[in-house]
């Protein structure tokens, strides 16, 4: 007999309590649809938001569009939140939706296997086991950080900092700070740090796109008419939304949109850098949207203040006192802040998940996530993965796209109680043919073929794995209905059903 405690068992076991996580809980929730749990490592609520605290950290998509429509927030305090704010609506939500009681917190997966004869998952955690009969993966694609492999990184004698590993007091004044990287972490960062330190050096492997962000703040009279008139609120998401994926056609190089926006950028840098060696050297030589187009209005103006340097080339050696870059020129720093970004096309979780015949996620995503419809994955019964493969945008809320594959997840499960089926699996054929589709419509776009080196694709096969190649609401159309057809449903005791 083991000393060990029983498995917790429920329903659906949810990991991660982002906004993916607490998206489904929260639905789970108010339709009463059975017993859940969510699992968080952390000891709060919000995902990313929680972790990334870096000064300037804010979201550039709007926040009326970067919320649950079905809890719209009346209250957001300017167009695009800051952080904290965000943070803030998602432990409100965890909060006023009496999802706290339904939280394991300290709970970091260790191990979850399919348990084939008993038809469920089993879950170990650092907070005990768990036995759920699906499984639910939402663990983001900004939570494991990306620390580059760099030459005698570790022998630096000043200190070295993630940007999502913010602590709460850090003194810069006096500081000469190197930035490695110019993504939406840093671009947002470099304006604090330029303003703090007493010097800082920002070390750009490839410059980004950065146009005017213009962020306005909503008045108190702003905020009582819309908490006053729900349906203004909803028109206003809706317009924030077909406004966004008017954006899309720029990446599959409809022509008009990308020049717009190509010449918006453009002018940009032009009005905000007026030193033209400078603006040579933040000029990109790759297509707009390749890589995510920033919003920012402070960046460029960091940039040119004194006691900023601009080294155009990645950092190749660190040694005790000082950073060496791809251009041979030498830095003395005290502290290094690494905007690095995150293992987004290989996440670790899925060197964690054991599916049918011990099949480990990650060696069927050796050649990089595959899912059907983003969301089910061959070979993983009653597994759901949510923000995982091809599942982001680069033009449009992300919480669009988690809401579409919630819908999907819970018609999966009407249809597991409506047919008394024990297990769901998509089978290979239709899976294959999502993928096959999906790498079709990658081909065209400026992510494959823009000439940049970006997060968006996996590095090991060169395809597209993170983002959708279409509109949020082609995603909602196409890969948000749970087809029954295309999955293989097995009643209880190991019969497939027909
Ligand atoms: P990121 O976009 O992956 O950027 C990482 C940066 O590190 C890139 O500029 C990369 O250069 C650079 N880099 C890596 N190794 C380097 C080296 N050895 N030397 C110099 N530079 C090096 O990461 P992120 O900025 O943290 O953003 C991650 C994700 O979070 C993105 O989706 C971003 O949009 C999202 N985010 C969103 C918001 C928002 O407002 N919604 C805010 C922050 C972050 P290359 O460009 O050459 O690869």
């Amino acid at each position: 007999m083991s000393g060990s405690p029983a498995p917790v068992e429920v329903d659906t076991l949810i990991v991660g309590a982002g906004f993916a996580g607490l998206g489904l809980a929260i639905r789970l929730q108010r339709e009463r649809r059975g017993s859940y749990l969510v699992l968080e490592r952390a000891n709060d609520v919000g995902g990313t938001w929680r972790d990334n605290v870096y000064p300037g950290v804010a979201c550039d998509i709007p926040s009326h569009l970067y919320s649950f429509s079905f809890r719209p927030n009346p209250d957001w305090s300017q167009f695009y939140s800051p952080g904290g704010e965000i943070l803030r609506y998602l432990q409100d939500a965890a909060r006023d939706e009496g999802i706290l009681p339904r939280l394991r917190f300290g709970a970091e997966l260790t191990e979850a296997r399919w348990d084939a004869d008993g038809e469920c998952w089993e879950v170990s955690t650092t907070a005990g086991a768990f036995r759920g009969r699906t499984l639910v993966v939402a663990t983001g694609r900004l939570s494991e950080k990306r620390v580059p492999d760099i030459e005698g990184l570790g022998t630096f004698g000043g200190g070295v900092l993630h940007s999502s590993e913010w602590p709460d007091e850090l003194e810069l004044a006096g500081r000469r700070v190197g930035l490695v990287g110019t993504g939406a972490s840093a671009v947002q960062l470099l304006p604090a740090l330029a303003e703090r330190a007493a010097g800082v050096v920002v070390f750009q492997r490839s410059a980004p796109y950065v146009v005017p962000r213009r962020n306005t703040m909503f008045s108190s009279a702003d905020r009582a008419a819309l908490a006053a008139d729900p349906e203004a609120a909803q028109a206003l998401r809706r317009t924030l939304f077909w406004e966004a994926e008017a954006g899309f056609t720029a990446r599959i190089r409809a022509t008009s949109p990308l020049s717009r926006l190509g010449a918006t950028a453009a002018d940009h840098l032009r009005a905000q850098v007026p030193d033209a060696r400078l603006r040579e050297a933040l000029t990109p030589d790759y297509e707009i949207g390749c890589k995510r187009v920033l919003l920012s209005d402070d960046y460029y103006p960091s940039l040119s203040r004194p006691g900023v340097e601009l080294e155009p080339s990645a950092v190749v050696r660190v040694d005790r006192s000082g950073v060496i870059a791809a251009s041979g020129h030498r830095h003395e720093l005290d502290l290094l802040i690494l905007a690095t970004g995150f293992t987004s096309t290989e996440p670790p979780i899925a060197g964690r998940v054991r599916g049918r015949d011990e099949l480990l996620l990650a060696d069927a995503w050796a050649g990089g996530m595959v899912a059907y419809n983003s969301t089910a994955v061959a070979g993983f019964p009653n597994l759901f993965v949510i923000d995982g493969p091809n599942a982001s945008l680069g033009h449009n809320s992300a919480v669009h796209m988690i809401e579409t594959q919630i819908g999907f997840v819970l018609e999966a499960l009407d249809h597991l109680s409506a047919t008394g089926a024990s297990t769901l699996e998509p089978t290979r054929t239709a899976q294959d043919a999502y993928v096959r589709e999906l790498d079709r419509r990658a081909a065209t776009t400026v992510w494959t073929s823009g000439g940049c080196r970006s997060w968006y694709v996996d590095e090991r096969s060169g395809r597209l794995t993170l983002l959708w190649p279409d509109t949020a609401s082609a995603f909602r159309e196409e890969a948000g209905r749970f087809e029954p057809g295309d999955f293989v449903r097995r009643l209880a005791g190991g019969g497939v059903a027909g």
